[in-house]
């Protein structure tokens, strides 16, 4: 029977095809995809300001039940529950070999470059396949990869805890970064967002303090004036890197986690990192923190985040409710909102 999927063709091009069924090689596996996350590559993607391959499929977050297995395939059966390492390298350039495939010269999306999720089948290795407990919903398993991408940002500001930590950003990311913040024993979580429903989920995920940004001297109160050792920018802009490293206490520590745009600025003064020894930390994608992300899931409470779900038919609304931020996180159902929910 034929299927249908949502294929990229160039900025603002997004269409609906039907396409017979590709059969999973000896080492792949076929999945239906139940929930596919909406994040902001992908309106960036449809924007024209990321770049994508013409006529992928799109959808990089996805989690769907396995439904055909390859002949060699082990350890995965029809019926399981997957989330999916979106992610294909080289395996040959010097990064692959020092262990930092997400540096690859050749990194290679799904969703991105290579056929993604938000089609009604979806076609990939059965080791980038991550089997979920049975009974996770699917629209949770689907945040495996924005949490994965939150966890090595984490790794990367490798905090202390017992010491406070400022978000800038509540969107999807700066939620789930709370949510890591607490779990580390962050105190107190602190979060920046001109928005009041962003504000009241960043507290639903349990952060202790919430204001907008223009009363970051009332968050900065909270470290009795010392500034913050742990900032992340969970928005990606010039000017917020600019805030965060001015409310760094002296030793701070500064994600930067965001994706900016590719030709935004920030003033920094060299002084600064030299006299209050600050540190400068990026993060890119999810580097071996995808298996870990499985693990954390059913720990940390993302059933608290509000969800909306699409049918792929309705990937410009659901574009469009990603963009105006209205829920929490958006999804595309390709198999109806009852098997994203779960
Ligand atoms: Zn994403
Ligand atoms: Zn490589």
């Amino acid at each position: 029977m034929p299927l249908t999927e949502a294929r990229f063709f160039g900025a603002g091009d997004v269409r609906l095809l039907t396409a017979e069924p590709a059969s999973p090689g000896p080492a792949e596996v076929a999945i239906a995809p139940l929930a596919v996350g909406v994040c902001g590559t992908d309106s960036h993607i449809v924007a024209g300001s990321f770049a994508a391959a013409p006529q992928v499929v799109l959808g990089h977050e996805v989690c769907g039940r396995i439904i055909e297995v390859g002949p060699a395939v082990d350890g995965l059966a029809v019926g399981d529950l997957v989330t999916v390492e979106p992610h294909d390298y080289c395996t040959r350039c010097t990064y692959c070999r020092l262990g930092q495939e997400h540096l690859c010269d050749d990194k290679r999306g799904y969703g991105v470059k290579l056929d993604g999720g938000m089609t009604e089948r979806m076609v990939v290795p059965a080791r980038i396949a991550y089997r979920l407990p049975d009974g996770t919903p699917p629209w949770i398993g689907a945040l495996t990869e924005p949490l994965a991408c939150c966890l090595h940002g984490m790794d990367q500001l490798d905090p202390r805890s017992g010491l406070p930590i400022l978000i800038f950003g509540a969107g999807p990311a700066g939620a789930m970064m709370v949510a890591l913040a607490r779990a580390r024993g962050l105190a107190p979580v602190v979060v920046l967002d001109p928005r009041d429903d962003r504000r009241a989920a960043a507290l639903r995920m349990g952060a202790d303090a919430a204001f907008d940004p223009a009363s970051l001297d009332e968050a900065t109160a909270l470290t009795d004036g010392l500034g913050f050792p742990h900032v992340v920018d969970a928005v990606g802009a010039g000017r917020i890197l600019e805030s965060a490293i001015a409310v760094s206490s002296r030793g701070g520590r500064v994600l930067v986690f965001g994706v900016a745009r590719p030709d935004d600025e920030a003033r920094v003064r060299p002084h600064d990192i030299f006299a209050r020894e600050l540190t400068l930390v990026g993060a890119v994608i999810n580097p071996y923190t995808h298996h870990r992300a499985v693990r954390l899931l059913p720990t940390l409470g993302l059933d608290r985040l509000r969800p909306a779900f699409y049918g792929l038919h309705q990937l410009p609304e659901a574009l469009a409710a990603q963009r105006a931020g209205t829920a929490d996180k958006v999804f595309i159902a390709p198999h109806g909102i009852a098997a994203a929910r779960g």
